[in-house]
């Protein structure tokens, strides 16, 4: 019998699975991948966004998401996010809510998160996929999982759901509204790639001789390179439903990351869609590359360093819980008493009615809290949610998706987690006013409480 158990070793699972472990409790992180990190490794999905408040002058996002961009810097895997500003090639010149996003190297990631579970004594199950919960009545108390020793029973006091698709929760009965029920519609998927070998001197001097060309909405300037795009068009070298490029300077010169291709309609819960999503997307980045090496000044030598391993999800269930984030309170800047951190993300909705339809939306104020109770599932006794799956509509989980709210998520998860085996109680049962004290003894940053 284990304490906790964590399902899924994405941003959201690994920082769960060290803060329960470093106040001593047991716990075992499974992972179907044969590393942590998930979008941010498998996902190929970078630069961290933005962990600062509206304004850009604070870091709000600490504890454990700060201690791990610290161990990454220091290993030269990432740039600081002080040192960062929106409008750069490292925020692909978008200015609006991109100051002090942190670059990374996805490697490096993997390296440092295995030392910092293996540090705390987690025991990691890697090539090990969730299948099922063991349920006694209302209350989860173990799960079934399928590995190459074959399918076992794990058991635990308390449960953590950090698949990103809420797969444990969504088993265990827990009503769910998968992506945009009111519209009927989900964000797209994106099969994110590296290219390595540019000269990013000419990439820089050919987008500062077009930035006046720039797309501009509510404030945010965005859509690099439509102008070759529009060239490739014409010239019968670009089939795809984009108009313009998704490209992120990585910390290493030469290489930058693309968020450009767009698959529609992916549903990540079925092994079908997911396939045909990976499929296209590849075919997708072998399109953006060769435009690349075509038509963008500085990229005739590119390499197509990498494709993702795991096509990006955007979005998929959205468990119901205690509490449902609403994007109001988001963008009303509200901090509720449980608020377990503060984020200042904005609302970042992509595409779902076309190429041009995407919404990004920042908010009115400072920050938004995130309360306890969107942790908390309803139905099910000793399971905690962290990461993309938490309650919260649509539009809001559109915002505290990004991989620094994600990753404080998971902390307060594992923490509460912990504190509920120390305590004989269920997370439901547990004083938020001892988890948020906690939270703040381990760097959290909860300013309207110090
Ligand atoms: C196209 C795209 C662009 C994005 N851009 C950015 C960006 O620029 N900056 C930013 O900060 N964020 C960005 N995001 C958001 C961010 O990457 C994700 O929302 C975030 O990684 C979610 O974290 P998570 O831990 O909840 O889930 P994930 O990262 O999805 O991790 C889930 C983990 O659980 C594992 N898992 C799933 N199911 C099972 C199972 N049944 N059994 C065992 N293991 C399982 C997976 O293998 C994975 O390791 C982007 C996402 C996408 C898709």
């Amino acid at each position: 019998m284990k304490d906790v158990l964590v399902i899924g070793g994405g941003p959201a699972g690994v920082c769960a699975a060290i803060c329960a472990a470093r106040l001593g409790v047991k716990v075992t992180l499974v992972e179907q991948s044969g590393s942590c990190g998930g979008m941010a490794t498998a996902g190929l999905v970078g630069p961290f966004m933005t962990c600062y408040d509206a304004k850009g002058e604070r870091m709000i996002i600490r504890g454990i998401f700060q201690e791990i961009v610290e161990r990454l810097v220091k290993r030269g895997f990432a740039i600081h996010p002080k040192e960062v500003l929106g409008g750069t090639a490292f925020t692909s010149w978008i200015k609006v809510g991109h100051d002090h996003c942190t670059p990374f190297e996805a490697e490096g990631l993997k390296l440092v998160l295995d030392e910092m579970l293996l540090e705390v004594g987690v025991e990691i199950l890697y090539h090990t996929a969730f299948l099922e919960p063991v349920l006694e009545e209302n209350k989860i108390t173990g799960v079934k999982v399928a590995s190459k020793s074959g399918i076992e029973e794990l058991y635990a006091k308390v449960v953590i759901d950090c698949t990103g698709d809420g797969d444990v929760a969504a088993r265990a009965g827990v009503p769910f509204e998968m992506g945009n029920e009111e519209l009927g519609l989900i964000q797209p998927a994106t099969m994110f790639f590296h290219i390595s070998n540019v000269d990013t001197d000419a990439v820089e001097a050919d987008i500062q001789a077009n930035l006046h060309n720039f797309y501009r909405k509510d404030g945010v300037n965005y859509r690099s390179l439509h102008w070759r795009v529009a060239e490739a068009r014409e010239a019968g070298d670009w089939s795809l439903d984009r108009v313009s490029i998704g490209l992120f300077r990585m910390p290493k010169k030469d290489e930058w990351c693309v968020n450009t291709s767009r698959l529609m309609g992916i549903d990540s819960t079925s092994n079908v869609s997911l396939t045909r999503a990976e499929i296209e997307g590849r075919k997708q980045a072998d399109e953006i590359f060769r435009f690349f090496r075509k038509y963008v000044p500085g990229c005739e030598n590119a390499r197509l360093k990498a494709t993702a391993s795991h096509v990006g999800i955007r979005e998929s269930r959205h468990i119901q819980g205690e509490y449902r984030l609403t994007a109001e309170d988001l963008l009303a800047a509200r901090v509720p008493e449980d608020s377990v951190f503060i984020a200042a993300n904005s609302v970042d909705v992509h595409g779902l009615f076309g190429p041009k339809s995407n919404e990004y939306v920042p908010i009115n104020g400072d920050y938004y809290g995130v309360p306890y109770r969107s942790l908390l599932p309803q139905k099910i006794e000793g399971l905690l949610l962290a990461g993309r799956c938490v309650s919260a509509d649509s539009t809001a989980a559109g915002a505290i998706r990004v991989m620094p709210p994600c990753m404080a998520m998971g902390q307060a998860a594992g923490i509460a987690a912990a504190l509920s085996v120390q305590q004989t109680c269920t997370p439901k049962a547990l004083d938020a006013t001892v988890l948020i004290g906690s939270l703040k003894e381990n760097g959290v940053f909860l300013p309207h409480l110090q």
